[in-house]
């Protein structure tokens, strides 16, 4: 055997002894790494095969054997290079869907079949035999239409691939930059001397890809153990801004639309990215029916808007954050649709009654207690009435309790109708009833008190046992113009008026006077 030949021999094999231990090394670890490993595995060993089978052929001694073991390194060959960029895309977390990665390994597929029954049509080699002058193993071809395509396409994958890691430089954190460097340098290597190959410069007749496949190997035996490639990955900032719940619009420095995400895109199903360059201002209507985020103009904000999602009415909050460098600003819109539901929830639960839907007496205390210091501050009329609804035991006893729940919803309903909307009306306690007047007299809450008294008379509830009718008592008290009144003295008198009226014989209004007996006399 030639000395030369001796020493590409080992050469290849050498590249063949570091790929497959970096195949299993990486296989045998891969529980510890993420799912790239897996294409690294498939890499790696196609490029084992691709050596070993290389290695085999130039130890050939007959035209048949060299031929055979061609086609044995067209297992790997051809696989290498789109499983390297498999490998480069599932790094920079690009994922392919199913149909697309077949597609990409159909072609190598292809190259082998071709390769295996070349001598039928020899479309990848037009001629393939040993070299005339230099003899067995050293092979003399003439490439075939196919060979041009399989050349073209393994060469644009490590291309593809190179380009990949190069466009992330500058937004890949320092740390990670030996990993890229690596992955750049093993991709260049056999794709240089691809190139050399074909431009004819490398010894006739032989393969030298093979030949410095070792080098990429030392690199990312570099890579994994040093700069740990496969535990620690830079994620690209692209995917992790896709992948934010939150919407989010980039503007510049004019208010230019230049960016937005998936999720903007999910809450706003109108943004396009033909709306890029054009003025928030002018976006906005296009987008949605809602006026423009109030927001905009101060630089770190927040507001709420409504937006209709899938036919879904649905809040979203909107904050700006400026961008330090670019001078732009980010607009991030997050769904607040559930948290709004629970605090109109627990709203509801803290402020209303459950049973008449009015205020709670919680409520009522602190609406009034701003309305009656508003009153006192301002030396307007306040005025309470409170109001029991009348011998109510007796409803429960005859017509049951559900009977007594429909008639203080009934006798709610009745006030409310008689009310503006805007007064303090609340359920006090069990079948008690307060309203709060700002700005209102003794007299005038006196006839407000009659208005809903009479109306309580005249409408007695409909139930399935009958007409039930029930009066109220009421009683009002309007407070002091004295430094001394609160808002609780104000009630205790109300409710000796009322007391008043249970005892001057129910369903009537009576007004403090100070006059009355004390409490729970009747
Ligand atoms: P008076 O004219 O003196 O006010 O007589 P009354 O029977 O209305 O007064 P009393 O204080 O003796 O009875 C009030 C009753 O109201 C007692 C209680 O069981 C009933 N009650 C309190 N809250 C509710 C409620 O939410 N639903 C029903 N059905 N009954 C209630
Ligand atoms: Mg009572
Ligand atoms: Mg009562």
């Amino acid at each position: 055997m030639h000395a030369p030949l001796t020493a590409f021999i080992t050469l290849i094999c050498t590249s063949g002894v570091l790929n497959l231990y970096l195949c299993l090394y990486v296989c045998r670890k891969r529980h510890n790494y993420r799912d790239i490993a897996n294409y690294f595995i498939l890499y790696t060993a196609s490029i084992t095969i691709y050596c070993f089978a290389a290695a085999f052929g130039l130890m050939a001694t007959t035209l048949e054997e060299m031929k055979f073991w061609t086609t044995i390194q067209y297992i790997g060959l051809p696989f290498a290079a789109p499983f390297g960029l498999l490998f480069i895309m599932r790094y920079l977390g690009i994922q392919l869907k199913r149909k697309t990665l077949f597609l990409l390994l159909l072609l190598p597929f292809v190259s082998f079949l071709m390769v295996a029954t070349n001598d039928f049509h020899h479309l990848h080699y037009k001629v393939f035999e040993a070299d005339s002058v230099l003899g067995i193993p050293y092979i003399y071809q003439e490439i075939g239409m196919w060979y041009a395509v399989h050349g073209i396409y393994t060469f644009a994958c490590m291309f593809v691939g190179f380009l990949l890691v190069l466009s992330r430089w500058k937004e890949t954190a320092k740390i990670y930059q030996p990993q890229l460097i690596a992955l750049m340098c093993s991709t260049l290597v056999p794709m240089v001397t691809a190139f050399v190959y074909l431009i004819g410069i490398t010894p006739p007749g032989i393969d030298p890809v093979p030949m410095v496949l070792w080098l990429s190997s030392l690199l990312y035996l570099w890579s994994i153990n040093s700069s740990r490639l496969f535990r620690v990955m830079p994620i690209a900032k692209d995917e992790i801004f896709h992948s934010i719940n939150d919407g989010v619009l980039v503007l510049d420095a004019s208010n230019h639309l230049i960016e937005f995400n998936h999720a903007s895109q999910q809450m706003l199903p109108r943004l396009r990215k033909n709306l890029f360059g054009m003025d928030f201002r002018e976006v906005w209507p296009i987008l949605s029916g809602a006026p423009l985020p109030s927001n905009l103009e101060s630089v770190k904000s927040q507001s709420e808007i409504e937006l209709t999602v899938d036919d879904v009415k649905r809040t979203y909050q909107v904050r700006t954050a400026p961008l330090q460098q670019a001078k732009g600003l980010l607009i991030i819109f997050t769904d607040i649709t559930e948290v709004k539901s629970l605090q109109l929830q627990l709203e509801n639960l803290a402020y209303y009654d459950e049973l008449t839907r009015l205020y709670n007496r919680r409520a009522f205390f602190e609406k009034c207690e701003k309305a009656f210091n508003n009153a006192k501050n301002n030396a307007f009329p306040f005025t309470v009435i409170l109001m029991d609804v009348d011998f109510f035991k007796n409803v429960n006893d005859t017509f049951g309790h559900f009977a007594g729940d429909q008639l203080l919803i009934h006798v709610a309903r009745i006030c409310q109708n008689q009310l503006q909307e805007n007064l303090l009306f609340a359920r006090y306690g069990g079948e008690e009833f307060v309203l709060g007047l700002e700005g209102k007299t003794a007299w005038e809450g006196w006839e407000i008190a009659e208005r809903l008294r009479k109306s309580v008379e005249e409408h007695p509830l409909r139930t399935t046992d009958g007409l039930v009718s029930v009066t109220l008592s009421c009683g009002v008290a309007e407070a002091e113009k004295v430094p001394e009144e609160t808002l609780n003295l104000v009630l205790n008198k109300a409710d000796k008026a009322l007391y008043a009226a249970k005892g001057e014989g129910r369903n009537q209004v009576v007004i403090f006077s100070g006059k009355e007996k004390n409490l729970r006399e009747f």
